[in-house]
Order: C-alpha cells, then structure tokens, then sequence
C-alpha cells in the first residue's frame, strides 16, 4: 500500500542534522552522480521518468534539458512556497530532512550545469527556514556546497530566501519576481524560465519534493525507479490528506494505487462513519471527485481523465454531513484574495464568483444565478496570465456540475429564509408606523 522512499528515514531522530544524515547514507549519491558525466546524471533523471511533484506535472528531465548550453549564468530555483490549501509535505521534508534536498538541488544543478541556487521559502514557515539555514551552514562547512565540492570541478551556491506571504508566489514567474525583490507578480509565457527566467538567465525551477527525490533516482538507478508505480506516473509521491479523516497527515504512496487505499486504508476514512461526499484530490484547486470515485488509481494521467488532476497530491475529504456551498463559499473567497490583480478574468472573476456565492447565502440569488457563476468560470479558463484563475474556475465548476440540485435546494432554502426575516422585520415595523400615523393625525 504505502512505498517509503523520501520518508524512509523520515522519523530517524536527529535526520535534520548532517552526522545523522551522512550515517544514513547521505551524500552518497552527490558524491556518485560527481563521478557521472552531467549527460549521464540528466540522463539518468530523463530515465526515471519523475514528473514535477509541485502540481503541474512536468516531466522534470525534460525541464533540466531546455536549459541552453552556454557560459551564461543560470540558476535553479527551488520553489518551497507550498501555499496550495491542504499541502503540508514539503514542510516535513525540510523540517526532518534538509540534507536530502540540499543534496537533491546539488546534484540536479550539476546536471544542468547550473553553479547558483536558490530556496524560496515561504513566510510563514520560520522554523522550517531555520533548520534550512542551519543544514546550508553545516553542507557549506562540510564542503557539499562552494567551490570544487568534493575535489571535482563543480562548483555551486546556495542561498535561502523567505518569502513575505501570499499564494501567488508559489507560481513560478511570481516567486521569480519576489526573488528579485519586486512585487510578486506572474510573468507573460513565454519566454519560458528555462530561457529567460531569474535575473533573465535560464533557470530551472523545481519543488521541494522533486528535488528531494534526486538523490534516491542517483542511488538506486533510473530503472529501478521507473520501475515503480505505473508507466506515466512513476515513483512514489508524498500525499498531504486533511478533511474528514481519522488519520490526518503526510503519507508516502506509490502511484497508480487505488484512491480508497489512501482516504480509507491510510487515512482510516471519514470519523463520522458516514460515506465520503466530495474529495480534491489534488488540493484546493482541482476540480472535485465525488464517493462514486474512490477506486480510481491515484496517478497523473487517472486523474486527468476524469476530469480531475493529481495537483500538489493534497487530498481534501468532505463526508456527507457537508454542504458544497460551505466549502465554495471558503474556495472562492480565498482565490477572490490572492489574486494579483494582473489580468481582467482573474481579477474580476474571482471577485464576481465571491459576491454571487455571497447572494446565495443572503437568499438573494436565484437558480439562474448558477448558470451565469458556470459561465463567468468558463470565461475565467484559459484566459489567465496564471494558473490562479483557474485554480478558482475548474473547483467550482466542478461543483455546480456535480451537485446543482443540492445547490438550487440550497438556494431555495436561503430565499425562504430571507422572506421570513423580512416578513418578521415588517411586521415588528407595523406598529410602530401605526404609532406615528396617530402622532400625526
Ligand atoms: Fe494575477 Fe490572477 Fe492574472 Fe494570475 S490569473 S496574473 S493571479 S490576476
């Protein structure tokens, strides 16, 4: 059921430490990947086949060869932003476990021909940033990070950079922006980062997670890796589940395994006992499934199929006693607040969507209000400089398709309710307007 690579050691006291961490083996595979050729190590990531753990998907050694060959300073930028509602597995990562990305950013640098690395960190995780400093510090006196590490000619820095708070910098150009000290805005694509990206170098950006797993396709081969989980999605992934679950927490699966293996098997399922109503499989911003989709197989391409996406690999349960309308309302606010502001969908989607989902609740929409929410969501897809508004739009979508009689119901409900208060409040009013007209006549 569960595949432990990355959290192998994961709960190994002192993991955080280098002594603890070079006694478990760490090191190893930078020290094996130094005696490689860089074609050889880019090789053995394309072999691996590892797809991009941050949420889009991408296939990480198809990344690391848009780089161009060249002199020219390039720079790889490890996104550690993890803003995504319902993602906490990175944050495990460099809280017990900083050394294996250190050594991952490293190893994939040398495979890009890269000697300039950056971890941009977000805001809120300060302890996390201060085990990160720490680990840098003992990797940099231990000679894994500067000039010639380990007697080779690869030389590369490593700098940590903590971000000030906001979703938006999670998504590459915008954490590129933030880095370089301006505002954290997304970016036109293209050009692409891995042309023109961070101080307009090329620039290769990856996740905490991925990069994290470097070093185990270095140790262990690519075929051996590949050779795990299904053909498209291979490896193990690190799954975050929160919501309606007994077991609340980070989790090490391989992928293609039943969806019900990890909300029921690992999770234990909904406490309440009562059946699972919606789930995001990919956090907050994938488009809902619903309990008649448990035995799909969590990988990429599943997902994709079903009108879904693997994202983050946060999975969020709701159990029956759930309104959808509870959980828009939070969604859409949320989005409605981190939007940059950029571009016109976005901006103005995302802030329309909250004011109509408000109007259901002050009974003041109507069932046609729900066509015309579908139809700003389809107006918001794929006309963003971002993914943000669409992070939005695919959820709520989602949620009018699958459950519009529930949200008509809903609808309903509020008008009634919000006839009776005015009903109420006329008729507290009656007598005092009776009043007056006495007093007048
Ligand atoms: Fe900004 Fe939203 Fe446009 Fe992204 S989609 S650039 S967050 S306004």
């Amino acid at each position: 059921m569960s595949r432990k690579i990355l959290f192998e050691d994961i709960d190994e006291p002192g993991l955080n430490t280098l002594s603890v961490y070079e006694r478990r083996g760490g090191y190893q595979s930078l020290r094996k990947a130094l005696g490689m050729s860089r074609a050889e190590v880019l090789d053995q990531i394309k072999q691996s086949g590892i797809r991009g753990r941050g949420g889009a998907g991408f296939r990480m050694g198809l990344k690391v060869s848009f780089l161009p060959e060249g002199t020219m300073a390039k720079y790889l930028v490890c996104n550690a932003d993890e803003s995504e509602p319902g993602t906490f597995k990175d944050r495990e990562l460099m809280q017990k476990s900083p050394h294996m990305l250190i050594e991952g950013i490293a190893i994939s640098a040398y495979a890009g021909g890269i000697d300039r690395a950056f971890i941009f960190i977000r805001g809120e995780y300060q302890h996390q940033a201060e085990i990160l400093d720490a680990a840098i510090a003992e990797a940099r006196a231990a000679g894994y990070i500067g000039e010639r590490i380990l007697g080779s000619d690869f030389s590369f820095s490593l700098v940590l950079h903590r971000g000030a708070g906001a979703y938006i910098c999670g998504e590459e150009t915008g954490l590129l922006d933030a880095l370089e000290g301006k505002r954290g805005n997304p970016r036109l694509k293209p050009p692409f980062p891995a042309i023109e990206g961070l101080y307009a170098g090329p620039t290769l950006i990856n996740n905490v997670e991925t990069l994290s797993t470097v070093p185990h396709i270095i140790r262990m081969g690519a075929a051996e890796y590949a050779s795990i989980g299904t053909e498209t999605s291979t490896g193990t992934k690190l799954i975050s589940i929160s919501g309606d679950v007994k077991r609340p927490g980070n989790y090490e699966i391989e992928l293609g395994i039943p969806s019900r293996e990890i909300i029921y098997g690992l999770a234990g399922g909904p406490p309440s006992g009562l059946p699972v109503k919606f789930w995001f499989p990919g956090g907050s911003s994938s488009p809902v499934l619903t309990g008649e989709d448990l035995d799909l197989a969590y990988d990429f391409d599943t997902l994709a199929k079903a009108g879904s996406m693997l994202g983050s690999g946060a999975i969020i349960v709701a159990d029956e006693s759930r309104r959808v309308l509870d959980t828009m309302l939070k969604l859409v606010k949320f989005y409605a607040h981190e939007s940059c502001g950029k571009c016109v969908p976005c901006r103005e989607g995302t802030n329309w969507t909250h004011k109509m989902v408000q109007r259901i609740f002050a009974g003041e929409a109507t069932p046609m209000d729900l066509d015309i929410m579908g139809s700003v969501q389809e107006q918001i897809m794929g006309n963003c400089l971002c993914v943000l508004g669409d992070a939005m739009a695919m959820p709520v979508s989602s949620m009018i398709r699958k459950f519009r009689p529930e949200l008509e119901a809903d609808i309903e409900a509020a008008r009634e309710r919000a006839a009776a208060r005015d009903l109420a409040a006329a008729a507290e009013l009656r007598p005092l307007a009776e009043t007056e007209s006495l007093a007048v006549h």
